[in-house]
């Protein structure tokens, strides 16, 4: 029988990578907490409604990506594709919406889309996200997009990565707008692909995200959203721009970002790399509606989600990946029984005293364990035998330059040598 494969679209995350991820995570965690961020978790399956609701149903995330299924019971559930939803859900649910505000959040895990799988875009792909909720002014915009620069520039690719921003406006302006760009393309509805001449009646902004090259070309002298803006908006994405400015935080005004989720009021923004084909790393924007729509108090919203696939292939393609040290700093190489069982001691007390060591757990032969002690890179190894336990002394020695140490057979002894 054939071996069983991983699902089309999935990856695995093998040793050799995944202290990459870490390293990612770690960097994420670090300005998120430093930016005043708490992380927040949550199911990685909800009841299908919430994303019916929270996310749209006339976007592609939920007309056509959603993995759905019955539960046992015949309750429909989806895997998550988006995290914004989901923490809306819970801090409603949770009553954090009657907290101080802001309420910063962020999170870091797996969602799910059913799309064509293709470089950078995958069926369960990693997000980090951030979400500040109760704060409408620009500043809050600014802080988040603030907060995604400082992560590309901590990991070394601010040089690789461009921001685009743009406002798409509130319910006031966007009917307007709607109802432009519904009288442009009517006027050009045969050129348009069939998604998007349904789009036309259900949500016309959808066709301005359409990937296919004739309604890009259509799209491209379509009304844009900053020409219809209401004063409050207007004011609004004027003040962003002037805080990035006075912040030296580069960025270019692109009327074509309207984002793929029917929850965005004002500002949306992407991150874009240069690698080629799925180069946005990370996209955003403010949410003023979404918390009330799902249940809660009027309380407005802001954040992004930035994919680490992506980021990774920036880095890649950047020079930018870190060398990631996972050697240990002792290496016992025992030969006998009783060397086996002292040098098993030994190195425990060394891991309990915060020194990476490690012992053969094989029982290799001694030229066995120096071939493997220098293949993990161990910084020293101590060849413990008969002669070593009778006398009472070992040498450390230096796999990697330096020069051999002497030690007493006691864990102090060992140690300090180490220091
Ligand atoms: P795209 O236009 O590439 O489909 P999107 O607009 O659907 O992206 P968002 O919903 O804004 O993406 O998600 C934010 C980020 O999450 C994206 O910028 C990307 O880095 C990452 N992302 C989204 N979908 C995928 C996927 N299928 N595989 C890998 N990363 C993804
Ligand atoms: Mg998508």
């Amino acid at each position: 029988m054939a071996n069983i494969q991983k699902p089309k679209g999935t990856f695995d995350i093998l040793p050799e990578q995944s202290g990459l991820w870490q390293y990612i995570e770690t960097a994420a965690r670090k300005v998120a907490a430093l930016n005043g961020f708490s992380e927040i978790r949550f199911p990685t399956f909800e009841y299908t409604e919430l994303f019916d609701r929270g996310v749209g149903d006339t976007t592609d995330i939920v007309q056509k990506e959603m993995y759905t299924f019955s539960d046992r019971d015949g309750r429909s559930m989806s895997l998550r594709p988006e995290g914004t939803a989901s923490v809306v859900r819970s801090i409603v649910e949770n009553g954090l919406v009657a907290q101080a505000m802001p309420l910063k959040l962020y999170y870091i895990g797996s969602f799910f889309r059913y799309e064509k799988p293709q470089a950078n875009r995958s069926r369960e792909f990693v997000q980090f996200g951030t979400e500040v909720f109760g704060a409408d002014s620009p500043y809050a915009d600014a802080e988040v997009i603030m907060l995604a620069s400082a992560l590309f520039k901590a990991l070394g690719v601010d040089e690789h990565i461009s921001l685009k921003i743009n406002s798409i406006g509130c319910k006031t302006c966007r009917a307007d707008y709607h109802a432009a760009l519904k009288t442009y393309f009517e006027n050009k509805k045969d050129g348009l692909c069939d998604t998007c001449k349904g789009r036309l009646e259900t949500n016309p902004l959808r066709i301005l995200d359409c990937k296919c090259p004739e309604c890009k070309a259509i799209a491209a002298d379509a009304p844009k959203t900053i020409e219809f803006l209401c004063e409050d908006c207007s004011k609004h994405f004027e003040k962003l721009k002037a805080c990035l400015n006075d912040s030296g935080t580069k960025f270019e005004v692109d009327p074509f970002i309207v984002r793929g989720l029917d929850y965005y009021t004002k500002t949306v923004f992407e991150f874009v790399s240069d690698i080629g084909a799925q180069s946005t790393v990370c996209g955003g924007g403010r949410y003023d509606g979404l918390v009330k729509q799902l249940g809660g108090p009027p309380l407005c919203g802001v954040g992004f989600g930035m994919g680490i696939t992506r980021l990774i292939a920036v880095m890649e393609n950047a020079n930018a990946l870190p060398a990631i040290d996972k050697a240990p700093k002792l290496y016992f190489a025992p030969m006998g029984e009783k060397a086996q069982a002292k040098a098993f001691e030994l190195c425990g007390k060394l891991k309990n005293s915060g020194i990476y060591s490690e012992c053969d757990i094989c029982g290799r032969s001694l030229k066995a364990q120096m071939k493997y002690a220098d293949k993990i890179g161990a910084l020293y190894t101590l060849v413990l035998g008969d002669n070593e336990l009778e006398e009472g002394k070992a040498v450390l020695k230096a796999m990697r330059g330096g020069d051999n140490i002497e030690v007493e057979i006691n864990a102090d002894k060992i140690i300090s040598a180490l220091a």
